[in-house]
């Protein structure tokens, strides 16, 4: 039987799980402490817990941390680490430390951009997540640790005791940790669509937001999708104030549609009226994220509907260049079409960025890392 992870586990679940063992309130703090604060891999280190409790939860919870595969890129710049999951499957994450506002996120620290799905099922005609299609969704636990085993691997193992206890203190006065973390913004555009494991994502970002969890402020949260629309709406109606990015990349459906079959079941028409919707109940402003492909989507053509439909959702718009893949046939324009397409947007009255994007040089675009050491995997194989 395969037991349910227990930091897939919401506090209030397991607070009714303890009270039917009769074990008291405060041994519920201190567990969450070793979890979310020291961040520990082993029942066996929870050592102010009495052993028959430890055994209890071991019967019923698995402890699952991911197994590093790879890490790349220096602590001062992208990193990106590649995870091995308990079935072995791969996923990715990638740390951007000092992020200059992306996505209108105070610019502090670091942003983690975690993953939802090993695989994805949307087959982008760009994407390297989506190449070898769909595997399965993640697990909530299998998200929440993404944040918590990076934070592990800077600090070289459990945080240390003087730093956890500050925080403890903290926790205890009702604090949120975030402003402790190493990270403290999470934008959730790793590999998979995210709003295709709603529940599962729903779950994992209630933990990194709850005070007794991550203690991530949802409005530091971004949340990027393809464009589903059903999803948006029902995201637009949590009470969570998470940003919402949606993958653009084409202005009109004749050029959406040909790079992302998405728009087929969901046209631009329906997508904006969606994100008008979320962008009305939660009254942020939301992100396009557009990435520039050569002589595919970065006609001057496209600027006036982009234009129109960032002026009339009152969203800003990300130029992103595109990300060169192997094996895909599409090429970044050059920097004076990419500045000029920015000009362009700007003189319209819209306000844009163009990314020159950090950790090009570490394939840090989604799922890139993992298809290559995949494919190199299957190569030895042969
Ligand atoms: N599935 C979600 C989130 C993951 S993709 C989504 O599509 O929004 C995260 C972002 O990376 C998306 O905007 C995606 O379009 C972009 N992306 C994918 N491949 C890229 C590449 N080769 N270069 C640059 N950006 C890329
Ligand atoms: Fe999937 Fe997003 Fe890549 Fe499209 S861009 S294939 S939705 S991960």
């Amino acid at each position: 039987m395969v037991l349910p992870d227990i930091k897939s586990q919401a506090r209030e679940e397991l607070a009714a799980r303890f009270a039917e063992w009769t074990v008291p309130a405060y041994r519920l703090d201190q567990l969450l402490h070793w979890l979310y604060v020291r961040r520990v891999t082993s029942w066996d280190e929870m050592s102010n817990l009495p052993r028959d409790f430890r055994e209890k939860l071991r019967e019923h919870f698995s402890l699952q941390s991911l197994e590093l595969d790879t890490k790349q890129g220096s602590r001062d710049t992208t990193q990106k680490f590649l995870w091995r999951l308990a079935d072995h499957s791969l996923i990715e994450s990638v740390l951007i430390p000092a992020n200059p506002s992306l996505y209108g996120e105070a610019s502090d620290r670091h942003t983690l951009c975690v993953s939802t799905q090993v695989g994805c099922a949307y087959g982008c005609k760009f994407c390297a997540s989506g190449l070898e299609g769909w595997k399965r969704n993640l697990e909530p636990h299998e998200i929440v640790e993404q944040v918590l085993a990076i934070e592990r691997d800077y600090s070289g193992g459990t945080l240390p005791t003087n730093a956890s206890r500050s925080s403890e203190d903290r926790l205890k006065a009702g604090l949120q940790t975030g402003s402790e973390r190493l990270v403290n913004n999470l934008v959730i555009m790793g590999m998979g669509e995210p709003l295709a494991n709603y529940d599962h994502l729903l779950k994992a970002l209630t933990i990194l937001n709850a005070p007794w969890g991550g203690g991530i402020g949802a409005r530091k949260i971004t949340i990027s999708t393809s464009g589903l629309v059903p999803q948006i709406r029902k995201l637009a109606d949590e009470a969570l104030q998470f940003r919402l990015a949606i993958s653009l990349h084409g202005a009109t459906d004749e050029v959406r549609g040909k790079i992302m079959p998405v728009n087929k079941k969901y046209p631009l028409k329906e997508l904006a009226a969606a994100c008008e919707y979320y962008q009305k109940k939660k009254g942020r402003m939301i992100t396009f994220e557009y990435i520039l492909m050569a002589g595919v989507n970065d006609s001057l053509e496209q600027v006036e509907p982009l234009a129109k439909l960032a002026q009339k959702l009152h969203a800003k718009v990300n130029l992103i260049p595109y990300n060169k893949v192997e094996g895909l046939p599409w090429e970044r324009p050059s920097e004076p079409v990419q500045e000029q397409f920015l000009k362009n947007l700007e003189a319209r009255g819209v306000t844009a960025t163009l990314r020159r994007e950090k950790g090009h040089d570490i394939d840090a675009a989604c799922g890139q890392l993992r298809l290559k050491t995949e494919r190199s995997l299957n190569t030895l194989a042969q």
